[in-house]
């Protein structure tokens, strides 16, 4: 199937007479007949539901279609993009490891890596999105575990060159995991070019409509685990009668590990009522990430000639410093998100976002609302000057989320905003 295609049908095959809508199962548990059956559950030894903390048949139908959009071997549902991360992330990590992460990714993620890990621990070592291979090289330590990235960068929107690093990542043995959050299986497919754990914020575009906060994780399948690096997936796990993920699992270790142990720890599942919003969302997507581009690039190209406009960040612009890159990762699109500088500083920038009327000042991002933040007094407030410059934040910077209204609309307003802050 292809991607439309995948997006409606993946995941949910009624049978006949079943319903044609993917159903809200909203039950915390799971009726069976014998404990015998339940019993073969927690071996795992059987396929079922049990409790809805680890598995529901609503948010698997979700988990399914994510992993065939993906093309990974399985996916895993989670409550928040920043639960994806730090699961991701744990799956393969222990106090004493450390991580190499591109500074230029999500403000949210630079906490939980900068400060949050380091109190468990893993340390994390950050490097530019520009780094060349020597550089990335020299960043991996031998408790290096795992090299992150993000396809394209928020807010700074840089692209990410997945065959570089994960060329660099392989040569030592380490998985490379990309948040591709803003792009999306529908403008980029990292497993593709080489990544081999996906995560994302489905808050943002998969949702689309601003109905729930969640995340997923999706296994390539294609790692091999088993180069003495990663005990943790090839030695028993004394907190499940000794199970071997890699031997008992094959392709599906490190998704089948996240689940049954960390998701049975730490508990951060949505709710069936959740997973079937962002099933709502994921059926449009295709339609709506062509609309997100299309619009974007058209107000990207108008704002290039504003004089209020210092920059325009949005790597399908041709003069982009990101242009070649984009060709080659998202040659459909770079979403409908751009970073603006406006000139003045951070304080024209304030007053053109307190004069929009039809885009909305709001902590989100990839609505089908024309949206405005202003990552250094909100999402990057915690960093410091050094981290905001490492992250690609300027004072003057203005992140722009162009939604699916008419682009005529929508450059009117940004128009009329600009005028007023020039005054
Ligand atoms: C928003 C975002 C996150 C965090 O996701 P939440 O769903 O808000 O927890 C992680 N990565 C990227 C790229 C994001 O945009």
């Amino acid at each position: 199937m292809k991607m439309e295609t995948k997006c409606i049908h993946s995941g949910y095959k009624p049978k006949n007479g079943e319903p044609r809508a993917l159903p809200i199962y909203q039950s915390t548990t799971f009726k069976y007949d014998k404990t015998a059956d339940i019993g073969a559950l927690f071996d795992l030894s059987s396929n079922g539901y049990f409790y809805s903390r680890i598995g529901n048949p609503t948010v698997d139908a979700v988990e399914k279609k994510i992993a065939d959009m993906e093309g990974g071997v399985g996916a895993l549902c989670t409550t928040s993009g920043q639960a994806a991360n730090l699961l991701a992330v744990l799956n393969i990590c222990s106090c004493g490891d450390s991580i190499v992460a591109v500074s230029e990714i999500y403000g949210g993620t630079i906490n939980l890596f900068a400060v949050t890990l380091k109190r468990l621990g893993i340390e994390c070592i950050f490097i530019r999105n520009d780094a060349g291979e020597a550089e990335i090289q020299a960043a991996i330590q031998p408790n290096t575990r795992l090299i992150f990235g993000e396809t394209l960068a928020n807010p700074a929107m840089c692209v990410f060159d997945i065959e570089k690093f994960a060329n660099v990542a392989h040569k030592n043995g380490l998985p490379l995991i990309i948040d591709n959050t803003f792009a999306t299986p529908f403008l980029c497919r990292p497993i593709e070019f080489g990544a081999d754990i996906v995560t994302h914020s489905t808050t943002k575009y998969m949702d689309g409509h601003a109905l729930q906060v969640g995340g997923v994780i999706v296994d390539s399948g294609k790692f091999s685990w088993d180069n003495g690096k990663f005990p943790e997936l090839t030695e028993p796990d004394e907190s499940y009668h000794g199970v071997q993920y890699v031997h008992n699992f094959g392709a599906a270790a490190f998704i089948t590990k996240a689940r049954v142990q960390l998701m049975r720890d730490f508990g951060m599942y949505p709710g069936a009522i959740n997973a079937f919003l962002l099933n709502l969302g994921l059926e449009t997507l295709a339609v709506r990430m062509e609309r997100y581009c299309s619009n974007a690039e058209t107000v990207a190209k108008h704002l290039l000639h504003s004089d209020m406009v210092e920059s325009v960040s949005y790597p399908a612009l041709p003069g982009d410093k990101y242009y070649q890159l984009a060709q080659k990762y998202l040659p459909n699109g770079c979403s409908g998100v751009m970073a603006l500088v406006i000139k003045g500083g951070k304080e024209t920038a304030v007053k053109f976002m307190d004069s929009l009327n039809l885009a909305s000042n709001e902590v989100h991002v990839a609505d089908i609302r024309t949206c405005v933040l202003h990552p250094a007094s909100e999402t990057h407030r915690q960093l410091n000057d050094e981290q905001l410059k490492a992250a690609g934040i300027h004072p003057g910077m203005v992140r722009l989320s162009v939604g699916l209204e008419n682009v005529d609309d929508i450059i009117e307003d940004v128009e009329q905003a600009l005028k007023k802050a020039k005054v």
